[in-house]
């Protein structure tokens, strides 16, 4: 079946007890067992299995293409849960743009465990050979990233880490399932926050990981998951699949609109830069036009202004909402660098949006008039 069809479908049935076309939200945090022990319904202890997280994965693992799906309390609690499975002495590549809450996570939360990574440019694959060693064990890319949109090549960069039995995760929050297919192109996991698109509506935040085959760390991520307790509640796992349903219509929407604003944007005389991968004179076009089925609802802009000006452009927009993260209806308008502190490389002058799903005439007289009022 297609992907609209699963979307809606993959992971939930009628429930049998009741005929409840809309899944129940199951709370309990135990489970009967058999006379003999057992449990043969399949579900013996909430942190362990719960039926909503179970209804997640499976629609999760059709929606990807994968042979099995984790759901997480939120996407860093997957990179978490993937560090935490390597050994001590292995080294780990990540993208040199990559979301700034992995830095996070590896500084703050696995301070004292002197990991060893290195920050690379991953659309440079000589710079992404020479980083390899023989104890690279994990490869994390990011593709469109955060906020450049920059595009990491799939196919070449997992074709590169297969040689090197190096495991491939790449976070594939911005496009989703529906623009993009990262375990056909060879990558080994795919990993969400679930967060953003997913659930659609930013009201629960949730993380995924979906491994296109068995492996170990795949086996430790489910240990971290389950033993571990970085587990969803019930109502987040319900949340988030009642959101799947829409995604594959939402996707289409945030894309169209998203393109309008940009092509909006390039042609505005304020604007020094626009980076979205839906535009031809984008660096990653080329590659995004064939490993994306659509360019997405993210984009950011350079404002020919100052850090204060850029800021003031912010404020005064009326339908964009002033707030970080992305992918729910609502347009969101964020002055990236500030947001990231002091240790941020994105420039001053950079606004980067979530296109929601109003109407894009709107969201262009917006910024019309808040870039109108401020710069000059
Ligand atoms: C938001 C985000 C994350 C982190 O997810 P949380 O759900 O906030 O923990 C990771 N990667 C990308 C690309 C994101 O946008």
């Amino acid at each position: 079946m297609k992907i609209e069809t699963r979307a809606v479908h993959a992971g939930r049935k009628v429930d049998p007890s009741t005929g409840a076309v809309t899944p129940p939200i199951v709370l309990s945090s135990t489970f009967e067992r058999d006379a003999d022990g057992k449990y043969s319904r399949g579900f013996g202890y909430s942190r362990e299995e719960n039926p909503n997280r179970a209804m997640l994965e499976q629609c999760l693992t059709s929606l990807e293409g994968g042979k099995e799906a984790l759901a997480f309390s939120s996407g860093l609690a997957v990179v978490t849960a993937l560090i935490q499975g390597l050994e001590p002495g292995d080294h780990i590549i990540a993208p040199e743009d990559v979301y700034y809450g992995l830095r996070q996570v590896v500084g703050q939360v696995f301070g004292k465990w002197k990991l060893d990574i290195s920050y690379v440019d991953l659309t440079d694959l000589e710079a992404l050979g020479a980083a390899m060693r023989p104890a690279t064990r994990l490869l994390i890319l990011e593709t469109p990233s955060n906020p450049l949109m920059r595009i990491t090549d799939l196919a070449a960069v997992s074709a590169i880490a297969r040689k090197a039995n190096v495991i491939t995760v790449c976070d594939s929050t911005f496009a989703t399932m529906m623009l993009q297919r990262p375990l056909e192109l060879g990558i080994d996991m795919v990993m969400h926050s679930t967060t953003k698109y997913i659930g659609g509506h930013s009201d629960v935040v949730g993380g995924a990981l979906i491994t296109g085959f068995d492996n170990y760390l795949f086996e430790r991520c489910r240990s971290s998951q389950r033993h571990g307790g970085a587990v969803p509640s019930p109502f987040d796992c319900w949340l988030t699949l009642r959101g799947i349903s829409t995604l594959p219509l939402r996707m289409r929407a945030h894309s169209d609109n998203a393109a309008q604003v940009a092509a909006f944007l390039a042609a505005h005389r304020a604007i020094e830069a626009v980076h979205y991968p839906g535009l031809p004179s984008h660096s990653g076009h080329t590659v995004a036009a064939r490993q994306m089925s659509g360019f997405g609802g993210m984009l950011s802009a350079q404002v020919r202004a100052c850090r204060n000006t850029t800021m003031a452009v912010a404020a005064a927009t009326r339908v964009f909402t002033r707030a970080t993260s992305l992918g729910g209806p609502h347009s969101f308008i964020e002055h990236r660098a500030s947001i990231e502190g002091l240790q941020s490389r994105i420039p001053q002058n950079l606004l980067r949006m979530s296109i929601g799903l109003e109407n894009p005439g709107d969201l262009i007289a917006d910024l019309d008039q808040a870039l109108a009022s401020n710069v000059r």
